[in-house]
Order: C-alpha cells, then sequence, then structure tokens
C-alpha cells in the first residue's frame, strides 16, 4: 500500500553562477535562503536551499551551482517548467518585477518568466490571501515523448489525473497541500533534454515520516522500479528512482528539517557541512564563492 504522497517537497535545479542564483532566487523572487551547504554527493559545490521563512516542505527550490556549467538544453526527459503559487491578485505586481508573458493553464492565470540561467519558472495565481509573496510551490510539468509510464506512477502514488488539455495531462495529489499538482506534456517530436545550467535536476514528492517512506519504497519496488536505499540528506531522509520518460523522482520525509543543525532565526546564512563532510571545511570556505 503507497503511503500519502501530500505534494511536491521540494525542486532541485542545476545553475552556474552561485551569486547570480542566490540574488535572484532571494532578492528578486523574495523567498528565504533556509539553507547554504554543499552538494553531498559532490562537497565542491555549493547546494542552497529556498523556500518560506520557516523552510516548509513544499515551498522549496535548491539549486547547485557549477560555476562553469554550461547551459542544458530543453526537451523530453525533464522537468521543463515550475510554477510557484501567488495570490490570485498578484501577477501585476510581478509581472512589473519580472516581465514575463501571461498565460493561462487549467485555468489558473500564470506570469511565465525565466530564471537566469533560463530556469522555466512560472506564478500561479491561485492561493488565497493578499500580498504578492511566493507561497510555495505550486506544480511542475514534465516533458515527455510519452505520458503513460508517468500517469501510472502518480496513479500509484495514488494522484488522480483531473484534466486534459491540449496534450497536457494534469495530476493532483489528494488533499489540499502545498505543491499538489503534476503537469504531463505530451511531446512526442520533442528532442531529448541535455542537461546543464538551468535543467531541473530532480523532483522530490513528500512522504510523512520513515515508515512513510519504506512503505513507498516497497511499493516502488515491487512494481519494479529500481529506487535507491534511503540516504540520509540531513534535513530529510530520502529515496530516488528514475521514471521510465528519464526523470529523477525523490520521495523526501518531512522532517527533520532546516532547524535540525542552526537556529531557525538564523538558518541558511553559515555553511553547513554534513559530518563525513567537516573535515573539508577549510578548503570549503576558502574554494567557495562567498555569498551574502
Ligand atoms: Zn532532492
Amino acid at each position: 500500500m503507497f503511503p500519502t504522497i501530500p505534494g511536491l517537497h521540494h525542486v532541485t535545479s542545476i545553475a552556474s553562477d552561485p551569486r547570480r542564483n542566490d540574488a535572484f532566487f532571494t532578492d528578486k523572487l523574495g523567498l528565504r535562503r533556509v539553507k547554504k551547504t554543499v552538494n553531498f554527493d559532490a562537497p565542491d559545490v555549493y547546494h542552497l536551499y529556498f523556500g518560506d521563512q520557516a523552510g516548509s516542505p513544499g515551498t522549496i527550490w535548491t539549486s547547485f551551482p557549477f560555476p562553469d556549467a554550461r547551459a542544458g538544453t530543453v526537451g523530453n526527459g525533464t522537468t521543463v517548467r515550475t510554477s510557484f503559487a501567488v495570490a490570485k491578485d498578484a501577477l501585476d505586481y510581478w509581472e512589473a518585477v519580472l516581465g514575463g508573458r501571461r498565460d493561462s493553464t487549467f485555468g489558473v492565470s500564470r506570469l511565465v518568466f525565466e530564471g537566469p540561467d533560463g530556469e522555466g519558472l512560472a506564478l500561479a495565481a491561485e492561493a488565497d490571501g493578499d500580498g504578492p509573496e511566493i507561497r510555495s510551490l505550486h506544480s511542475v510539468t514534465l516533458s515527455l515523448a510519452d505520458t503513460g509510464p508517468e500517469a501510472e506512477i502518480l496513479s500509484l502514488m495514488g494522484w488522480e489525473e483531473v484534466a486534459e488539455e491540449g496534450g497536457e495531462r494534469l495530476f493532483s495529489a489528494p488533499g489540499e497541500a502545498r505543491g499538489k499538482s503534476v503537469i504531463l506534456a505530451g511531446r512526442p517530436d520533442a528532442p531529448r533534454a541535455r542537461e546543464g545550467a538551468g535543467s531541473v535536476h530532480h523532483v522530490a514528492f513528500r512522504v510523512a515520516d520513515d515508515a512513510g517512506q519504506e512503505a513507498a519504497r516497497q511499493a516502488l519496488s515491487d512494481a519494479g522500479y529500481g529506487v535507491t536505499e534511503v540516504r540520509d540528506r540531513q534535513y530529510f531522509r530520502s529515496i530516488y528512482f528514475r521514471t521510465p520518460g528519464g526523470v529523477l523522482f525523490e520521495i523526501a520525509t518531512d522532517g527533520p528539517g532546516f532547524d535540525a543543525d542552526e537556529p531557525a532565526e538564523t538558518m541558511g546564512q553559515a555553511l553547513k557541512l554534513p559530518g563525513q563532510h567537516e573535515h573539508m571545511r577549510d578548503r570549503l570556505e576558502d574554494e567557495l564563492v562567498p555569498l551574502d
């Protein structure tokens, strides 16, 4: 039995210039940097986490900024757009700040724009309340030659297909959590994406706790997916598997959260390293580009 997957946990991208990446997601989009750490699998590179004030699962965008990364190309087998939720009347404000173009997808008005490395981003005007600030993730759009296999995975996870529009299929999680939508865009003739700066590296979904994660791992494994062992990511625990269409999915626990190794008030400022990389601190602090 698959545990409840209430929505997206985070979206992780590849970037180039760390300073430009950091400035865009904090100064321009107004997210809080909730963690400054390194890529646990390649510690010479930052892993920057941006989200709401509390660093809540479902609000998080993360970046691996490789200063010399070449640009990726858009295509099949990846996430081509990540949408954040804003209030219904916030798009005029954001259009003045970001430019971009307006459209409407599945009845929701959006402002579509690009990040500094060409990241495919949008603001979806669907949240309640006032104020222009980004509330959470809204949805991701996956570009696929064939949407069938990914539709099967989302169904296995308990998500339902709720609408279809121009070759795009909208899937929603049960309940009303943040980031509860995935759009599968069927593009049979599109080329395959090439990973690089501006590309999404993986999409993570939420699970409440370790028991739920183990249940998910078992269910995916029983269904024939090659899923990894549990990896400790310090702020959550993760399993990963690649979909038949080439998209890397992660399932991450809600806890322990970004205040696990520093106070919530100041998190995101100091360079935090997991225990296994602490011995490299001097060198990393010397080599990583300083951030504000
Ligand atoms: Zn991740």
